[in-house]
């Protein structure tokens, strides 16, 4: 396909919600041009889970039918590469990949996901994604009732540890220094039979991803089959802020009901945006995306 001078919008980020996004502005006849990287945040996980018509398929093949189907709509078309700046023009935005191309369009989508800061303990992230989980409605039925840890410390570990419950009765704090829960909390815990181990990890001992053995730095070690950890994170690219898009106190990129960001034309879905970690939510908030901003062209114009 020919490409147009100037696209009507630009998605960063060809995952779930930029692909959702991109189906939807397909099919509202919108030249749209979708850039990717290609590193989309689950892509270590085997199996992803808990997305109607998809349960158990790998990150991959799933990301691979949404494309296929995303091609359909000629209107449409894909580049692989690194977004590396944006920038204002008189009709819109201008986006510059890795290799100094530029593209412009008038309304950009912001489907570029976050990244995962992985702590430097050998063997955590060779098991991200694989034993060691974000989300227990993603991967906890297949790891329901196994000796299981929490990785997190705090108010953190206090929640997940009531979450993960749900899924298993045998379940350890792995607080990986002196532990920073209350008195109240430590009490709730033991009455739940959680255990609070407070000794500085070395290593998580592994076969292909899936943990074997916790090791300590005091010599000792405590067998498991799967653990949970709420990691910090950062925004996968800074150009949204760089643009003037505001972030949320937890590092999200401030949207309203609408998906439109605190700057005008700029839009954000997936990830980027909210602390609900699904492909299902992020295929949902990638086609509201395309619909709102569908919409703000047709304002525009009409
Ligand atoms: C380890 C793990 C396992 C998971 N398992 C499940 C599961 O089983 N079930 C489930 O429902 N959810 C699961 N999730 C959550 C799910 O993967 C995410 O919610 C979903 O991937 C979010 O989609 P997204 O499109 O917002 O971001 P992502 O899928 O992370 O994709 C962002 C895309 O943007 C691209 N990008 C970023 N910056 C740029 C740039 N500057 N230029 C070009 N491209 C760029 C990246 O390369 C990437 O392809 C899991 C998450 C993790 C971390």
């Amino acid at each position: 396909m020919k490409q147009p001078a100037i696209f009507d919008v630009i998605i960063i980020g060809g995952s779930y919600a930029g692909l959702a996004a991109a189906m939807a502005l397909g099919r509202a006849l919108r030249n749209v041009l979708v850039i990717d990287s290609g590193s989309p945040c689950n892509k270590q996980t085997p199996h992803s889970h808990n997305f109607l018509t998809n349960d158990g398929k790998t990150p991959e093949e799933i990301a691979r039918l949404a494309k296929q189907q995303v091609r359909m709509y000629s209107s449409v078309s894909f580049l692989e590469g690194l977004a590396t700046a944006c920038f204002k023009t008189e009709r819109g935005f201008g986006v510059q990949i890795h290799n100094g191309e530029e593209f412009t369009a008038r309304k950009l989508v912001f489907a570029t996901g976050i990244r995962d800061i992985m702590p430097s303990i050998p063997g955590f992230a060779e098991s991200w994604g694989i034993s060691v989980l974000h989300c227990p409605y993603c991967h906890g039925y297949e790891v329901r009732h196994q000796q299981t840890g929490i990785f997190a410390n705090g108010d953190t570990a206090y929640e997940l540890s009531s979450l993960i419950s749900n899924w298993t009765n045998n379940l350890t704090v792995y607080t990986n220094g002196k532990s920073t829960l209350t008195e109240q909390q430590q009490t709730k815990l033991t009455a739940h039979s959680i255990k609070i181990i407070e000794s500085e990890i070395s290593k998580l001992e592994n076969i292909n991803g899936y943990i074997q053995n916790i090791l300590f730095t005091n010599g000792t070690n405590a067998s498991l089959r799967a653990m949970y950890a709420r990691l910090p994170f950062v925004q996968h690219t800074s150009i949204p802020q760089e643009s003037g898009c505001e972030l949320t106190q937890e590092g999200y990129i401030k949207i309203d009901p609408a998906h439109r960001t605190t700057v005008y034309g700029l839009y954000a879905c997936g990830d980027n945006t909210t602390r609900i970690r699904t492909v299902a939510n992020a295929v949902s908030m990638g086609t509201t995306t395309g619909l709102m901003v569908n919409k703000e062209l047709i304002e525009e114009d009409f």
